[in-house]
């Protein structure tokens, strides 16, 4: 058996122990005679498990008590429709900073729900950088302000978490929560597909400030209003045990790495490796993001000539080096560095890239 380098950017890499525990206990959990998936969520052993997960959640992120956390399905995607329904009265409106794809999707599926502000937007720059703060058209009576801490697609991040006064700020951070340390108290309402640094699809982890909860005025399913899912401990239904379980395995590791200062220090290294590759490639490789823009998770870059794209990935597949292809959007490559992704394999990354740009160039 063999594991490659994995740089996708989701579904993405699982830390190893993680898998090799799951593997161990697949066919009986802690001795109960039965794989985790196939007990009831209801059972004391499953609880127990799904509170443990929780704890560890709440321990990583220091979690105010004033925060529900919630184990939902659907995806962020449903969440963009759903997180409206919750948190905004009919008629009300709410602001949108949109910098890169999903930011855009995100205030299109919120649309039949709510009136959608676009207060700020790098669109005219093709997403190359943030909008400054002080270009921000928000509104103080506005439901909530939602941003994408990052942009998976086109690899621009937030470095500081920004100022949006009382108006509670959402954050969809699919694809950076847990990447280092977080003030959770400065959002309002915080959510994430977990396939990107938490677990397997199929499982969205959301903090929301308990407060918030109440807010959901108009007539829908219980299915659809966070309120009932917290007052019923993320088990209005069947939840994603499995999912749920992998999350559980991922927040003990990264416990054990020595926590999100540890594991943000560390991202901090291996982006700031790939990056010193691509800007000093004399020009071979380019990344389009301005510096201060650039994100720590995903690392779109492209090759001088788009001719050698098709000899770079092959390279580099058989080098080890899996999923560099970039999304269809912006072409090229991307690297998908999440926390699963160790150092070494950003450090082969490199050295591949550097002999291939000699091979080449
Ligand atoms: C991947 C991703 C999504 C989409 O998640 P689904 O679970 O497929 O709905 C949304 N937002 C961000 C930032 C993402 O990275």
């Amino acid at each position: 058996m063999s594991r490659l380098w994995n740089f996708s950017a989701g579904p993405a890499a699982l830390p190893q122990p993680v898998l090799e525990r799951a593997q161990r206990e697949l066919l009986d959990w802690q001795g109960c005679g039965a794989s985790v998936m196939e007990l009831s969520h209801r059972g004391k052993l499953f609880m127990g498990l799904a509170q443990q997960a929780e704890a560890d959640l709440r321990e990583l992120l220091a979690i105010p008590d004033n925060y529900a956390v919630l184990f939902l399905q659907g995806g962020a995607t449903q969440h963009f429709a759903q997180i409206p329904m919750n948190l905004a009265d009919e008629g009300a409106s709410a602001d949108y900073v949109v910098t890169g794809h999903w930011g855009e999707k995100a205030a299109s599926e919120a649309a039949p729900y709510v009136k959608v502000n676009l207060a700020g937007s790098s669109k005219d720059e093709n997403y190359r950088r943030l909008p400054p703060r002080e270009t921000w058209q928000l509104d103080p009576r506005a439901a909530y302000v939602h941003y994408t801490p990052n942009e998976t697609i086109h690899g621009v991040e937030f470095h500081d978490v920004p100022d949006v006064g009382d108006v509670p700020l959402v954050a969809d951070m699919s694809s950076d929560i847990l990447s280092g340390p977080l003030d959770v108290s400065k959002f309002g309402l915080i959510y994430a597909g977990a396939q990107k640094n938490i677990g397997p699809s199929g499982l969205v982890v959301m903090i929301v400030r308990r407060d918030l909860l109440e807010r959901a005025s108009r007539p829908m399913a219980r299915i659809f209003r966070y309120a009932d899912h917290a007052a019923n401990d993320s088990m209005l239904n069947t939840p994603n045990t499995w999912g749920w379980y992998l999350a559980g395995l991922t927040f003990q590791w990264l416990k054990e790495q020595g926590g999100l200062a540890v594991i943000g220090q560390r991202n901090e290294a291996k982006a700031a490796l790939l990056y010193d590759a691509i800007d000093h490639s004399g020009g071979f490789y380019r990344n389009p993001v301005a510096v201060d823009s650039r994100s720590r998770m995903n690392v779109p870059f492209t090759l001088h000539d788009s001719a050698l794209d098709a000899d770079f990935l092959k390279a580099s597949e058989a080098a080890g080096l899996l999923a560099l292809k970039g999304h269809k959007a912006l072409g090229g490559m991307r690297a998908s560095l999440y926390n699963a992704v160790p150092l070494e394999a950003v450090q082969a990354l490199v050295g591949f890239m550097k002999d291939f740009a000699k091979r080449h160039g």
